[in-house]
């Protein structure tokens, strides 16, 4: 079954009865290259994997997926796709669809359970809607993922690949580089996609840590000091953090960045996650005290 040509999305759509639903951020891929490449650069070619799919749509990529893959589970919202799904993906014994939001889902136990004692990655193309709250749930999780592939928009695969200083560097770029190093893989048309979506697409890769790279005392306070450093842009790191650091006076939160080696008029957009740590740490101390 050809899932790409426009035809066959038509005929799929129309014999179950759907429609393309803009609030579930339904692009469906019409470009067969597309998700053979995605499927084929998901894992570093291990085949043996399981693959966690969010939003299989009618199965497209699910479907390049389960050619290749061990094991796919496939986790869509919009139940009326269902039994669509049921009939793209029939010549699979591979395969299983969870009809659920997936941010509502326990990850890590969802995949403890269906890939108990195999390799697992994340392969998606996810909806722009939820982008980022997606892949932080998924890294939050602690799920133990070898990566996480996703197609999305691609000023945010800019985002997440800038550096610290760069101007696309923000609070997700840090957060994200506290579990993983992302690449991204190749840019996507916007003409890939039916309906055609108004932005172009990429798709990057994360190849999770085993091991956070740096150690911190308290993650908490480290991603308050992460949120609150890019709260304010163009504020000084200094004024940022005392705003979300309501529990210190403004002196204090000043000492501890002097004190952590950073000039007192520093921003926040400046630094890298193991500066962040070390004014997390430092609070974390005071706040002992
Ligand atoms: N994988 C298909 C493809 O590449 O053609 C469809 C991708 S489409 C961009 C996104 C898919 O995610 C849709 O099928 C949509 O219904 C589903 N989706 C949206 N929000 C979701 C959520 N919170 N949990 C699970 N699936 C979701």
């Amino acid at each position: 079954m050809r899932l790409t040509d426009i035809n066959t999305v038509k005929q799929i759509m129309n014999e179950y009865n759907l429609n393309f639903k803009k609030k579930f951020g339904q692009n469906f891929l019409i470009n067969a290259s597309v998700p053979e490449r995605i499927a084929d650069e998901c894992t570093d070619g291990n085949f043996e994997s399981g693959i966690l799919e969010i939003g299989p749509g009618i199965g497209t990529l699910t479907y390049e997926l389960a050619k290749r893959y061990k094991k796919v589970v496939a986790i869509e919202i919009d139940a009326t796709l269902i039994p669509a799904l049921e009939y793209t993906l029939s010549e699979f014994d591979n395969v299983k669809i969870i009809s659920a939001d997936v941010m509502k889902l326990d990850i890590k136990e969802l995949c403890e359970k269906e890939f108990e004692g195999m390799h697992f990655s994340v392969c998606a193309n996810l909806p722009y809607y939820i982008t980022t709250p997606a892949i932080m749930h998924l890294l939050e999780s602690r799920a133990k993922f070898d990566y996480i592939t996703v197609m999305i928009q691609k000023e945010v695969v800019a985002r997440l690949c800038s550096k610290p200083g760069d101007s696309d560097y923000g609070a997700i770029t840090a957060s994200v580089s506290y579990y993983g190093s992302v690449k991204k893989l190749f840019s996507v048309p916007a003409g890939c996609f039916m309906p055609m979506p108004k932005v172009d697409s990429a798709v990057m890769r994360i190849k999770l840590y085993d091991e956070p790279p740096i150690d911190v005392m308290d993650t908490k306070i480290f991603f308050r000091v992460i949120k609150g450093a890019f709260a304010q842009r163009r504020k000084t790191l200094s004024n940022s953090l005392a705003s979300e650091f309501g529990e210190f006076d403004r002196q204090t939160i000043a000492g501890i960045i002097e004190a952590s080696g950073y000039n007192v008029s520093i921003r926040g957009e400046a630094l890298g996650i193991e500066d962040y740590a070390k004014i997390a740490d430092k609070l974390h101390e005071m706040k002992k005290k």
